[in-house]
């Protein structure tokens, strides 16, 4: 097990989807939230539960079994196909843990890197972009009468600046399961709802990994790519 730190940036791409109509989506498809002098943040919880997704897919994709979540009856550590391969707890309970089992991981919220003009802190009318939507009728793909509602997003730049956001992912793990995480990270390519409207279409970028040095007590950087290439080497 190893203790590390890592720096992470996410730039949007197109504009970010927050809520409504009428903000009763749940929260995990709320991608941004507005912190009190009114700048957006994205929290800790939607990225992370992207990269959990991401994972899931991931490992599942390559025949590594996961269980399943949101039951939690099904998943670890009573998951039939995960003991069945003689493992206790599937890799992405023992990354985010689970209602039974604690996470490894702590993420951080997301904040503006680089603050906009002060002058919009506090007023949040400023910061929000209203985009008009339709709704579409599933079965028929026509618009439906009286659907037409407006969505409220964080535009993708402010004062001309793209929006920039960082945050950390700090814990213990093997360097393997490390190696995956950072693998799913990198998958993250949408935050929130409406990606078929091209909203929430972001970038990230991993800035510093950093192993925490128990004998010097400093963080020391080292490159994230040799982690991941030595997580997937065991796949090929
Ligand atoms: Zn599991």
């Amino acid at each position: 097990m190893q203790r590390f730190l890592l720096k992470l940036k996410i730039q949007t791409e197109t504009a970010l989807f927050i809520g409504g109509p009428g903000r009763t989506l749940p929260l995990v498809d709320r991608s941004i939230e507005v912190d009190e002098f009114g700048f957006p943040y994205i929290p800790a919880s939607s990225f992370r539960g992207r990269v959990r997704a991401h994972l899931e897919r991931l490992l599942k994709t390559l025949g590594e079994p996961v269980c399943t979540p949101p039951r939690p009856e099904s998943m670890c550590p009573h998951n039939e196909e995960v003991i069945s391969s003689g493992q206790a707890v599937c890799r992405v309970c023992r990354i985010f843990g689970n209602a039974w089992i604690p996470s490894s991981v702590v993420f951080s919220n997301f904040k503006l890197s680089e603050l906009p003009n002060k002058s919009f802190a506090g007023s949040l009318g400023k910061a929000l972009w209203l985009r008009p939507g339709v709704g579409i009728d599933r079965y028929l793909g026509t618009a439906e009468e009286q659907k037409l509602f407006t969505l409220e997003c964080v535009p993708s730049q402010l004062d001309r600046q793209i929006l920039a956001f960082q945050g950390v992912i700090e814990g213990w793990l093997s360097k393997e399961d490390l190696g995956w995480l950072i693998g799913a990270i990198r998958m993250v390519s949408h935050l929130g709802g409406h990606k078929a409207r091209g909203l929430g279409r972001i970038t990230v970028t991993l800035e510093d990994l950093m192993f925490w040095d128990e004998q010097k007590k400093t963080w020391n950087s080292s490159p994230w790519q040799e982690i991941l290439e030595e997580a997937l080497q065991n796949v090929r």
